[in-house]
This record gives C-alpha cells, sequence and structure tokens, in this order.
C-alpha cells in the first residue's frame, strides 16, 4: 500500500469553499489553455477533453472539479481507485451523472469516464474493471490478454489506450515506438477489449523539439494503426497526450485528451 495513503483519507467528501473555488479557477484555467492552444493550431476546441488526473486528490476535491466543469477523470492507483469509487458514483449520480463503468443503459444523462493511466500489475485488474471503462495504460500484449479474459469473463467490453514510450525514457512505462502498430492490430483482435488509441507522457526535458517530435510520431502511428483496415483498429482514434506542462505542444500535435492533474488541483503535497 502506498504510504501517502496511510496520511490522507481519499474517501473525504467534505473540503471548504475556498479549496473549492480554488479548484474551480484551476479548472478554468486549464479550459482556457486548452481553448487557447486549439485555436492556435487551427483547431476546434471540442476535439481536445481535458482528463482530470486526480492521483492523491479525494472525493470532495474531484466532485469540486466536476461541479466546476471537469468531464473525465484518470486514477493512476487501483487501491485509489476502490477508496473512492463508491463516494464518487453516489455524489455524481446525486448529479444526474454515471461515472466510469456505471454506463447508463438508456443513454440518458451525462457520463463522465473513469480512465486508469497509471500502470496496472496483473494481480490488481479485479479492483480496476469494475469501475474504469478504460485502460490507457496497456503496454504489453500480455497484460492486454489478461485484462480481456477478465472483462470476458465479467461479460463486459473495456476500452484500451495503447501506451507508447515515445522519449525511450527507461524510467517510463510504454511499449517500445517500433512495436506500437504490430501491438495494436494484436489488442484489437482480442475479444473483452476496444481499442480506443494511443497514449504517452511526453519526454521528459525543456527541449520543446523534442517533446513535439515523441507527440508527433505518436499521431503518425495512429493514423497508419486506423489506416490498416484490420479487424478491431478502426476505432482506434484517441491521443492521450500532453499534461499541465506540454499541453499546447500536444494539442499542436493532435491530442484529443490531455491529463492535467498539478494545473487543476495544486502540487501534489504526495508523489
Ligand atoms: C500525474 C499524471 C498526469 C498529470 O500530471 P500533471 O503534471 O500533474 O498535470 C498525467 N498523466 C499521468 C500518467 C500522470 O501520472
Amino acid at each position: 500500500m502506498t504510504a501517502y495513503m496511510d496520511h490522507k483519507d481519499l474517501s473525504n467528501e467534505t473540503i471548504d469553499a475556498a479549496r473549492a473555488r480554488a479548484i474551480g479557477d484551476g479548472v478554468h484555467r486549464t479550459l482556457d489553455r486548452i481553448a487557447d492552444a486549439a485555436a492556435a493550431a487551427g483547431r476546434d476546441p471540442s476535439t481536445v477533453r481535458l482528463l482530470a488526473a486526480t492521483k492523491t486528490r479525494d472525493v470532495g476535491e474531484i466532485m469540486a472539479a466536476i461541479d466546476a466543469g471537469v468531464r473525465m477523470i484518470g486514477e493512476n492507483r487501483p487501491q485509489e481507485i476502490v477508496a473512492k469509487a463508491n463516494g464518487l458514483t453516489r455524489l455524481c449520480a446525486e448529479r444526474g451523472y454515471t461515472l466510469g463503468a456505471a454506463a447508463p443503459t438508456d443513454g440518458a444523462g451525462m457520463h463522465i469516464p473513469f480512465h486508469l493511466i497509471g500502470q496496472l500489475q496483473s494481480n490488481k485488474i479485479g479492483k480496476v474493471l469494475p469501475s474504469a471503462d478504460v485502460i490507457e495504460s496497456v503496454d504489453s500484449i500480455e497484460l492486454a490478454e489478461r485484462i480481456a479474459r477478465r472483462a470476458t469473463a465479467r461479460g463486459i467490453r473495456i476500452g484500451v489506450l495503447l501506451e507508447v514510450n515515445e522519449s525511450g525514457e527507461a524510467s517510463k512505462s510504454g511499449c517500445d515506438p517500433d512495436a506500437a502498430i504490430m501491438l495494436a492490430e494484436r489488442i484489437g483482435a482480442l475479444d473483452g477489449l476496444e481499442l480506443r488509441g494511443l497514449m504517452t507522457i511526453g519526454a521528459h526535458t525543456d527541449d520543446e523539439t523534442a517533446i513535439r517530435a515523441g507527440f508527433a510520431h505518436l499521431r503518425r502511428t495512429r493514423d497508419r494503426i486506423a489506416a490498416s483496415g484490420l479487424p478491431g483498429t478502426a476505432r482506434c482514434a484517441e491521443l492521450s497526450m500532453g499534461m499541465s506542462g506540454d499541453l499546447a505542444l500536444a494539442i499542436a500535435e493532435g491530442a484529443t485528451i490531455v491529463r492535467v492533474g498539478t494545473g487543476i488541483f495544486g502540487e501534489r503535497a504526495f508523489i
């Protein structure tokens, strides 16, 4: 169990008004940055969705972000999903929203997708499937097959993104860029999964050219997969790339989802 979870009650639902206001300001600032970056890139802002990266934040903080306009959330750790899912699902339902895997059967009301964006060990798949509707961190055929088996056994189909390590940094998860197309095609063929697109974490550098090159390569890879015509690749459309520091570069290169934590909630007190 991660140590910070002992210091903070992640299921807490009540935050003070000043904190809620600060989070709301963070959401509005981030949405403005997205709109500006989309305009600068000649893109329709509605083609870029904001995912709030909510690791270390409690239920009350996350609901403040939703109340300010966040319409997609992403968690890194299965244990955090377990700690927050009940509270988030109930408070979303009070507002007429469905969350994550609790998708509406009649298409009524608003749905807030719930993504896993952090590394997933196979013994934790069972913690994720009841709540998440997309796993963004699939980076091997072995992991994809294990998720597919569990999803099939539950009679569900879960969305996945293939995570690609575009920067080649050893500290990062994600598959080798040279293996991405082959892996995507194999994942697309698995029952129980729906390949929705690709994900990457930008290079850890101040060199904007290098960061952009990784994002551009992810876009070209997505285009090649979607154009392959192979079974299960037709819905490979998402590009989840860009965080608080590099979202404008990612939007310029075609991001459809940007994942923002500190830009909304402020610095993390725990890693
Ligand atoms: C924490 C995290 C983010 C958000 O990072 P910030 O710099 O806080 O915006 C995005 N993606 C992943 C995978 C993360 O773990």
